[in-house]
This record gives structure tokens, C-alpha cells and sequence, in this order.
């Protein structure tokens, strides 16, 4: 598909947050669109993207931990699939993300990465990413 990069992550645990932003750049960069938007999404039900401080781990760890605690593993769920948190969870963080791409770079601030959330890993995710020239 021309204009659309498919990305491969594979993840370790139930629940975790892995950092993209190399692959996002690199997808941006194959793309080659020096001004636009690049769109980060997901195409899973039980993952989920989001852009957060990516210096201190204990920021991702500390953000697991809160949504593990606000859904809990039991509750009367109806989902006979099993994995109702994971998501629920996918729902409050979201699929996609957007970020602004100047003179061919990303722009993040300076803490920030792009990262995609597992919910109900391990697993081998994709990650669809298209760049808008504007
Ligand atoms: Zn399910």
C-alpha cells in the first residue's frame, strides 16, 4: 500500500508500554514527507498508542499501574473472550495518535516518546503508520 507502513512489534508481558518512537521516525523518514502529520494506529482491540514521558520508566510503569488499578481483572463482565480490562483499557488510552512532522522531523517535546500499549500480551502487534503532506 503506497503511503501506509505497516510496523511489527512483538510484546513481553500482559501488560506493558513500549517505546515506537525509532520505529515511527524511520517510518516517517521511508515515507518521506518533510511537512505533514504522521498517524500512529493501532488495529487491535486490546492495544492502544499513546505519547508520554519516555526519560524515567517509572513514568509507564506508574501509568500500568494506575489503569490496572482503575480495571480490575474482576469485575461482572459479559465478554466471554476473558480479556474485558484489556479492552476497556484500549478504550480509555485510544488507537491513535497524530505528531507533527517539520523539515522531516518528529515533533515531540523533549520527554516525550511514542508508545504502544499491550493490554493482553504477550503477543506479536502491527502498527499502521501514514503520513498527511501539508
Ligand atoms: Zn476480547
Amino acid at each position: 500500500m503506497p503511503g501506509l507502513l505497516e510496523v511489527e512489534v512483538s510484546t513481553s508481558a500482559q501488560t506493558e508500554f513500549i517505546d515506537i518512537t525509532e520505529k515511527v521516525r524511520l517510518a516517517a523518514k521511508q515515507l518521506g514527507i518533510s511537512s505533514g502529520i504522521v498517524m500512529i494506529y493501532c488495529p487491535h482491540t486490546t492495544g492502544a498508542i499513546t505519547i508520554n514521558e519516555g526519560a524515567d520508566p517509572a513514568v509507564r510503569r506508574d501509568v500500568v499501574a494506575v489503569l490496572n488499578h482503575m480495571v480490575p481483572w474482576n469485575f461482572d463482565y459479559r465478554h466471554l473472550e476473558g480479556n474485558s480490562p484489556a479492552h476497556v483499557k484500549a478504550s480509555l488510552i485510544g488507537a491513535s495518535e497524530q505528531v507533527i512532522v517539520e523539515d522531516g522531523k518528529l515533533m515531540l517535546g523533549t520527554w516525550q516518546k511514542i508508545f504502544f500499549c499491550e493490554f493482553d500480551g504477550p503477543r506479536k502487534r502491527r502498527i499502521w503508520i501514514k503520513m498527511i503532506s501539508a
